[in-house]
């Protein structure tokens, strides 16, 4: 992979949600880019362990507000994860199910499980829906016996 063509890229998907491509902020994003499940501040610090937890936290959090993650609760703890490109700032659609694997203890988004015929009984409005399963992941069960 050449790296000089991933970080243009990296550059354009920040531009594109009106974000200033600062040097932490590539790198943060490369990071999330290179993770196939939700991942907690904690698991962030730990990868970029010189760096300042209050940027970080600063870069997750502006990140999220302009549409670049979507984060869950799990377990009391926040985790994030990628968004859609139609995502921006104020404006996420992420009501997608998330699928907690008990057995490698990661949370991946199901876009393709269908979630469109939920609906709810007269005079109840929905600000945010959040679905959540949990099992096996299709990794787990392919190396299980
Ligand atoms: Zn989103
Ligand atoms: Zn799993
Ligand atoms: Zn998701």
């Amino acid at each position: 992979m050449n790296a000089g063509q991933n970080d243009e890229r990296n550059v354009q998907i920040l531009l594109n949600k009106e974000i200033q491509p600062t040097a932490m902020r590539l790198l943060t994003l490369e990071y999330l880019l290179e993770q196939q499940a939700a991942v907690s501040l904690a698991d962030i610090e730990l990868h970029f362990h010189k760096a300042d937890r209050i940027t970080l936290y600063r870069t997750l959090k502006t990140f999220e507000q302009k549409g670049v993650i979507h984060s869950i609760q799990e377990q009391q703890v926040t985790k994030y994860l990628l968004c859609d490109e139609s995502c921006a700032t104020g404006i996420h659609h992420d009501d997608h199910l998330h699928f907690f694997c008990t057995k490698c203890r990661n949370t991946t988004c199901l876009h393709q499980v269908d979630l469109s015929v939920m609906s709810l009984p007269p005079g109840f409005s929905v600000v945010q829906w959040h679905f959540s399963a949990s099992g096996i992941c299709d990794r787990c069960a392919g190396t299980m016996q």
